[in-house]
């Protein structure tokens, strides 16, 4: 069999239940070796808004630590990679692969995980069909984000990459595994803005239902979201 590497990256501000799940899901479908989860470096890539940029890295990186902590998967090997993190200068997603291909070496089975969100904006993102080069792309389906919505032209990558979960166990890159069954709706936009209206009324001892406890404990410790800034 050949060595299974799974990539996850995400601004994960913060990491929550629909991380964790799209997680433990291709792990086990991929019957993955390795999962590393790669927090985003500063955001050259995303603005919450003015008002409300993402959060610091040191803060995002300890939530994935726990979040990462609480994968219930004996059979996969689970890394928090600061790489992204540590890097001073912004790195493209395709740059990123390029190097932990270099890493994995050429005979490994290579996967990049993102929701619908992410599929459907595809050829937006920096040479976007050298992606398939180094990896193979697994997405979770997303309620909001049909990928009927896709250009024609993701529409045609997908049409024609479009694999079952065993078969990216096989080859090394460029297929699309397409799972529809995770359709989570949580959203780490939608946490931030829950916690900033209603930080009053949650509170320490019940933790919401879409983040582990150990994360909602960090954020109430760094009072993270409460307001505006
Ligand atoms: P936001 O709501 O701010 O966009 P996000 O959780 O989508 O936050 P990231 O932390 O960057 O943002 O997400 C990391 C990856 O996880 C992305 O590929 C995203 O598509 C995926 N993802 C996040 N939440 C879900 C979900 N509920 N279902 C499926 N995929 C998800």
């Amino acid at each position: 069999m050949m060595l299974r590497v799974g990539i996850f990256g995400g601004t994960f501000d913060p990491i929550h239940h629909g991380h964790l799940a799209l997680a433990t899901a291709f792990a086990k479908r991929l019957q993955l070796n390795q999962l590393i989860v790669l927090p985003a470096g500063q955001p050259w890539q995303k603005m919450h808004g003015a008002l409300n940029t993402v959060s610091e890295a040191h803060h995002r990186l300890a939530m994935t630590r726990l979040g990462a902590a609480q994968l219930d998967l004996p059979e996969t090997e689970v890394i928090v990679a600061s790489d992204e993190i540590d890097r001073t200068s912004s790195s493209y997603t395709v740059d990123t692969l390029a190097s932990w291909r270099n890493k994995v070496g050429a005979d490994a089975s290579l996967a990049f995980l993102m929701g619908a969100d992410q599929l459907v904006q595809l050829d937006a993102w920096h040479q976007w069909p050298r992606l398939f080069d180094y990896a193979h792309l697994c997405v979770a389906a997303r309620p909001g984000f049909s990928l009927a919505a896709a250009s024609p032209i993701i529409a045609a990558e997908i049409a024609q990459r479009a694999a079952p979960a065993h078969a990216l166990q096989t080859q090394e890159h460029g297929l699309i595994f397409i799972d529809t069954e995770l359709a989570l709706e949580i959203s780490a936009t939608g946490i931030r803005a829950q916690i900033r209206e209603s930080a009053q009324a949650l509170n320490e001892a019940t933790p919401p239902s879409f983040l582990p406890a150990s994360i909602w404990r960090y954020i109430r410790q760094h009072h993270l979201y409460q307001s505006e800034s």
